[in-house]
């Protein structure tokens, strides 16, 4: 059927931009050729810019959770105490890797859709003075929410408590440049902010978490030392995803071209856009405060199924969403904004939603919300006072 284009605002996968898919579909090189080596020597440049960081950023062959177990496994040894943030399904998944390596978790729970506030975290750290590490995430995929990682980066400063970061839906999608916040261990995945399909991951270490790395007896696939030492040589310790590394340096050129600045602008713009949208419907946005840039979570009314919403979105309008993780299975969907996304994206996501909702019984407010969410979005590019990114502590 030609009627729709298939329009992916899910929180990964996320659509390829055409500069991509062509680089994806270069021929395959071999791995320890010296032109792949340069190849991999000037992304680490690129992704070292979008890190925010000196330290080299160590590109795995796995999922984001790959790079999540690589951090845990390097930073950490059985027995050793750690405090996870888990205020919604990726805390929690923290909490699991943590636990699957033998390490003692002391949980720091939130009510979903709530972020973790610094004077929680600095009373947490000191009730637990032989804690090695703090593992947060940077935004909260499931609930929406973004984590005050850089105050919560201030509180831990001199501490000796390593801060892991999981910014797998926010690096590339807001600013959190590593080492001038303070950050020990920073990762994501391909296949959200950095607009590549799935099966890459990033990993970065401060210089003191090296560290602890170059002691720590980690595992076989994931020894981050070694990597380091590959990948200044141009290599890395087993066989890389060439093709994704292909398309790694056509997506690192567009994500620099304008600077990292108008970058996070315009996802910041979409955010506006999508929330003003959806509060328009009179429809409320799941998180309380500290929205996250790449994705609003919205409440559904009690009376409407989130499931055939998400299925009336895709079947009729061609834009598939995302539902709600565990208990927020049916109360909630997510509209990612990520990536190569833009504004006629998110507004045929605004439109397929509200259309679907009236299909499925709910009232659904006022009919400019089109208007009202492209409002708040060229005020957001433009930078105009009132709609700037909030970040406050609970
Ligand atoms: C998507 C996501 C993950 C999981 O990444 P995979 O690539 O599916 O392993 C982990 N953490 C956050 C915050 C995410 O958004």
């Amino acid at each position: 059927m030609l009627l729709n284009k298939a329009r992916l605002l899910t929180p990964g996968p996320t659509p390829l931009p055409e500069q991509v898919r062509l680089a994806l579909a270069k021929d395959a090189v071999h791995h320890r050729e010296r032109n792949f080596s340069a190849l991999l020597l000037k992304v680490e440049e690129q992704l070292k810019v979008l890190f925010g960081t000196q330290e080299p950023v160590l590109p795995l062959a796995s999922s984001g959770t790959g790079a999540m177990t690589a951090a845990v496994d390097s930073l950490f040894s059985p027995g050793d105490k750690v405090i996870v943030i888990n205020a919604g399904k990726f805390g929690e998944r923290w909490s699991l890797i943590a636990r699957a390596r033998g390490l003692q978790v002391v949980e720091l729970c939130y009510e979903w859709g709530l972020a973790a506030n610094p004077e929680d975290i600095e009373t947490c750290l000191e009730e637990n003075r032989d804690a090695r590490g703090l593992l947060v995430q940077l935004s909260e995929t499931s609930t929406g929410v973004l984590h005050p990682v850089q105050d919560i980066a201030a509180k831990l400063k001199n501490s000796g408590v390593l801060l892991v970061v999981d910014g797998i839906s926010g690096v590339g999608i807001c600013p959190c440049p590593m080492d001038e916040w303070g950050i020990d261990c920073l990762l994501t995945g391909s296949q959200k902010g950095l607009m590549l399909p799935p099966g890459l991951a990033f990993i970065a270490l401060s210089a003191r978490a090296w560290k602890v790395a170059e002691k720590t007896r980690g595992s076989f696939y994931f020894n981050l030392p070694k990597e380091r030492a590959s990948l200044a040589k141009g290599q890395t310790n087993f066989t890389t995803p060439v093709n994704l590394i292909q398309g790694l340096d056509a997506a690192m050129d567009l994500i620099l071209a304008d600077g990292l600045d108008v970058l996070y602008r315009k996802q910041w713009a979409l955010t506006m856009l999508c929330r003003r949208g959806i509060q328009a419907m009179g429809l409320v946005p799941f998180a309380r405060r500290n929205y996250t840039w790449g994705l609003t979570s919205v409440l559904l009314p009690d009376a409407v199924s989130g499931a055939s919403v998400q299925a009336d979105c895709t079947q009729k309008w061609g834009v598939t969403i995302s539902g709600g993780q565990d208990t927020l299975k049916g109360r909630i969907v997510r509209v990612a904004h990520m990536g190569w996304i833009d504004w006629a994206d998110v507004t045929a996501a605004l439109y397929a939603l509200n259309r679907s909702l009236i299909d499925n019984g709910a009232f659904c407010g006022s009919h400019d919300f089109l208007e009202q969410g492209l409002a708040s979005y060229r005020a957001a590019l433009a930078g105009e006072p009132g709609v700037e990114p909030d970040i406050v502590h609970n």
